[in-house]
């Protein structure tokens, strides 16, 4: 069977040939006789692996040396509590910005462990856009901010990183990171779940600046804890070893095609040929105010539910897979990550004008 192309917002495509060469590699990893799944995490070979994987993130990412990477399970989830059981200190209040789904989620497990002020939501408009914000509307003696940087569900991106200030500022990055080039020094922590730009579900990417480390809650759970993961290397108990493995080779294609900057323009390209179609269609809309769209997920809307539904049975039949929207928005979201080709998309605006040229 051919692959698809698939739009799902994640878990999400792997390049071909990360897939390629895990597959090589799956009965014997470099002549270990044995596939990486099976191996110690504690041997010398698998400590190769995931210090690769640290070494090539930081390459990428231009992580400077004052910054711990941290290789966690959880899910992004689980730093929503991370987060503020790590880094609300002795003040125990931070901001949050409410841009959607995933920051709403955040802002409700902080509120478990002390004050949290919503400095601005774009709820009013359904999280269509990104709120504006500056420096003074940010708590200086809060212990942190925390923004998403693309919200998956309504597809929208920060056009640009606020300034907070002293106030460290941490960041959702799950559904954009490695996507575009962003300076880690601006941010106290970043954080992501790897199930869409950077391998397969399991492992949580953490960037954290070394000062923010060691100021847990008391009674918080040693795994829980940023700073027991630190001192381990990310091996305090058994890491998502084959997760860890794959991400290790999504970085490496990542250098090999140039770095962030390479794909940002490749990503562009991409955002650009899908919006620019919606913009001149009479029959589909982009949900988003242009200013403020995400290059990774791209919802859309036809006039009727029952359009909805015909542009989706006829996308799966051409191998256009996973294009179904969010509830919370509706009709479709097409999620062009890192790994969808360029390809799939031009093949998805073809199908757009085949359904709007048949339904004119
Ligand atoms: N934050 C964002 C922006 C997300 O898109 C997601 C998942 N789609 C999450 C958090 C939750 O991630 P996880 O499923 O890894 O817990």
């Amino acid at each position: 069977m051919a692959r698809v192309y698939n739009f799902s917002a994640g878990p999400s495509m792997l390049p071909e040939p990360v897939l390629k060469q895990a597959s090589l590699e799956m009965l014997d990893y470099e002549g270990s006789g044995q596939s990486v799944m099976e191996m110690s995490h504690r041997s010398k070979v698998y400590e190769k692996i995931i210090n690769e994987a640290e070494a090539l993130l930081r390459e990428v990412m231009g992580i400077p040396e004052n910054y711990t990477v941290l290789f966690l399970q959880g899910g992004a989830s689980l730093q929503f509590s991370m987060v503020p059981l790590n880094l609300f200190g002795e003040k125990k209040r931070a901001d949050y910005v409410n841009t959607g789904m995933w920051s709403k989620k955040a802002i409700s497990e902080a509120k478990k462990y002390g004050t949290v002020r919503v400095v601005a939501t774009s709820e009013d408009k359904n999280f269509s856009y990104i709120p504006s914000l500056d420096k003074g509307m940010f708590d200086q003696d809060a212990s942190y901010a925390h923004i998403t940087t693309n919200n998956t569900i309504f597809g929208t991106r920060y056009p640009s990183i606020p300034d907070t200030g002293n106030l460290p500022l941490v960041a959702d990055m799950s559904s954009n990171i490695l996507s575009e080039v962003y300076d880690v020094n601006k941010f106290g922590v970043i954080y992501a779940g790897a199930q869409k730009n950077v391998g397969p579900a399991g492992v949580t990417i953490v960037i954290i600046r070394n000062d923010l480390l060691g100021k847990v809650m008391e009674n918080t759970p040693t795994m829980l804890d940023y700073k027991i993961h630190a001192e381990a290397k990310s091996l305090y108990n058994t890491p998502p070893c084959y997760s860890i493995y794959i991400a290790k080779l999504v970085f490496k294609w990542l250098k090999d095609m140039g770095g962030v900057k390479a794909i940002e323009e490749v990503n562009r390209r991409k955002a650009a040929i899908l919006y620019d179609f919606l913009d001149n269609s009479k029959l589909f809309k982009a949900t988003v105010e242009p200013e403020y769209r995400s290059l990774m997920n791209v919802p859309f809307v036809l006039p009727t539910e029952q359009l909805n539904e015909e542009f989706l049975k006829g996308a799966t039949s051409e191998g256009l897979v996973n294009l179904k929207g969010h509830r919370s928005v509706g009709g479709m979201r097409a999620s062009i990550y890192n790994a969808m080709p360029e390809q799939g998309v031009v093949k998805l605006v073809d199908y757009m004008k085949r359904f709007e040229a048949a339904h004119a």
